[in-house]
C-alpha cells in the first residue's frame, strides 16, 4: 500500500477535472481574444469558468482574475495593496510570521522599496487574533495580509473578525486562502476580505493556475504586463484548459463540502489519536481551530529528512514543513514562529489528507510512523542522551 498524505503540497488531478480539460487541449484550441468562432468558444469556456469560481466563493464574475497559481495571486494582491496605499502616502503593511514564502518574500521586496512591515506573532497555538491586528494598525497602514489556513500546521485564522477590524479602520485586507478553498467554506463577503488568493492544484485541479479575487473598486496593479486579458490586469494568453480544470475541480470539491469535511475530520481525529501515543511527541498548532485534513507533529530526537525517506520506503508520502523549504536544512519558519526550539522543529512531520484518502490508509500511517520513529531513535546518539537523562526532554 502506498498512501499519499501530502495534499498540502499538491493534489492529484481529479478525473472529472481532467475530463473537463481535455477538449480544450485539442478541439477548442482558440485564443479567447480572437473574434472567430474557435476563439469565441474558448472565450465562452473562460466566462463559464469565471462564473463557476465566482459563484462558489460568493463573488461577482468580474471580481475573479485568473493567475498562474497561488504564488502569483499572492504577489499581485500584496503589490496592489502596497501601490494603492503608497498613492495615499501609506507605506506600512501588517502580516504574520508564518505566511507562505509567496507572501513573505514579496514583503521583503517591498521593504527594500521603502515599505515598513510588521509581522505579527502567531502565538504558541498558531492563531493570530483580530485584537493583535487591531493593535498593530496605524494611520499609515496600507494593507493587512493574513493567511486563512496555515499550510504547514493547518490552523485556521479568524479571517472574518480580522476583516471586520480592517474594514472599520479603512485598511485593505488580503487573505491567502490557498489551503482553505475547496476544503472549508470560503465566502468572500462573509469573510470581509478585499482580496483573496486560491490555487487549483491544492483542491485536485491542475498545477500552474489560480485566481485572485479582488473586490469591486480595488484597482489591481499588474505583475505581468501584456495584453488586455483579465480586464487588463494580467497579460498573457489565458490557460483555458487549466482554468476550465480549476472550475471543474472546485465545483466538485464544493459539491458536498459538509459531508467531506465531516469525513476528513473523522480520519484526522483517528490520525491524531494514533500518533499522540508515540512518547515525546507533540501536535503542533491549536487542537480545535484547524482545517480538517492537515496535522503536524514533532517527535523529539528525530531528524525530519530521515523520517520522510523511511516513511516513503514504507509507503507513506508525507512532508516536513513546506515543500518549498524541505530542500533546505533550516527548520521551518512556521514552527520557529510557534516558539518551538530548533532541535524540536527539525523533527517535524506534516501529514495532509483529504476526501480522497481512506480509513485503511490512515491505519497504514498509524502503523508505519511509530515503527520509523522507534527505528530512528534507537540509532540516534541524541536520543540515547535524552533517555539516559544526560539532556532533559523538551517535549
Ligand atoms: C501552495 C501555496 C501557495 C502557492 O501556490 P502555488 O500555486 O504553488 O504557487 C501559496 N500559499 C499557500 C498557503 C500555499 O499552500
Amino acid at each position: 500500500m502506498y498512501v499519499y498524505a501530502d495534499n498540502a503540497a499538491t493534489t492529484s488531478l481529479s478525473p472529472k477535472a481532467l475530463e473537463a480539460m481535455l477538449p480544450y487541449f485539442t478541439e477548442v484550441y482558440g485564443n479567447a481574444s480572437s473574434l472567430h468562432s474557435p476563439g469565441q468558444r474558448a472565450a465562452e469556456a473562460l466566462l463559464r469558468a469565471r462564473e463557476t469560481v465566482a459563484g462558489i466563493v460568493n463573488a461577482d464574475a468580474r471580481e475573479i482574475y485568473f493567475t498562474g497559481g497561488g504564488s502569483e495571486a499572492d504577489n499581485q494582491a500584496i503589490i496592489s495593496g502596497a501601490m494603492i496605499g503608497a498613492r495615499k502616502g501609506k507605506k506600512h503593511i501588517i502580516s504574520t510570521a508564518f505566511e507562505h514564502h509567496a507572501v513573505l518574500h514579496t514583503l521583503d521586496k517591498l521593504k527594500k522599496q521603502g515599505f515598513e512591515v510588521t509581522l505579527l506573532d502567531v502565538h504558541e497555538n498558531g492563531v493570530v487574533t483580530a485584537q493583535d491586528v487591531a493593535d498593530a494598525i496605524r494611520e499609515d497602514t496600507a494593507l493587512v495580509t493574513v493567511m486563512m489556513v496555515n499550510n504547514e500546521i493547518g490552523t485556521v485564522q479568524p479571517i472574518a473578525d480580522i476583516g471586520a477590524v480592517c474594514r472599520e479602520k479603512g485598511v485593505l485586507f488580503h487573505t491567502d486562502a490557498v489551503q482553505a478553498v475547496g476544503h472549508i467554506p470560503v465566502d468572500v463577503k462573509a469573510l470581509n476580505v478585499d482580496m483573496l488568493s486560491m490555487a487549483a492544484h491544492k483542491f485536485h485541479g491542475p498545477k500552474g493556475v489560480g485566481a485572485l479575487y479582488a473586490r469591486k473598486g480595488v484597482v489591481l496593479a499588474n505583475v505581468i504586463e501584456g495584453g488586455q486579458q483579465e480586464r487588463g490586469k494580467r497579460g498573457g494568453t489565458e490557460n483555458i484548459p487549466g482554468i476550465v480544470g480549476m472550475a471543474a475541480a472546485l465545483e466538485e470539491a464544493a459539491g458536498d463540502l459538509d459531508r467531506d469535511m465531516a469525513y476528513v475530520t473523522g480520519l484526522r481525529e483517528k490520525l491524531i489519536e494514533g500518533l499522540s501515543k508515540i512518547p515525546h511527541s507533540k501536535l503542533n498548532g491549536d487542537r480545535e481551530k484547524r482545517v480538517p485534513g492537515t496535522v503536524n507533529f514533532c517527535f523529539e530526537g528525530i531528524e525530519g529528512e530521515s523520517l520522510l525517506l523511511l516513511l516513503d520506503a514504507k509507503g507513506v508520502a508525507a512532508s516536513s514543513g513546506s515543500a518549498c523549504t524541505s530542500g533546505s536544512l533550516d527548520p521551518s519558519h512556521v514552527l520557529l514562529a510557534l516558539g518551538l526550539p530548533h532541535e524540536i522543529a527539525h523533527g517535524s512531520l506534516r501529514l495532509s489528507i483529504d476526501r480522497m484518502n481512506t480509513e485503511e490508509e490512515i491505519d497504514h500511517i498509524i502503523r508505519s510512523v511509530p515503527e520509523v520513529v522507534d527505528y530512528l531513535r534507537n540509532m540516534s546518539p541524541v536520543w540515547d542522551e535524552l533517555e539516559r537523562g544526560l539532556t532533559p526532554h523538551l517535549i
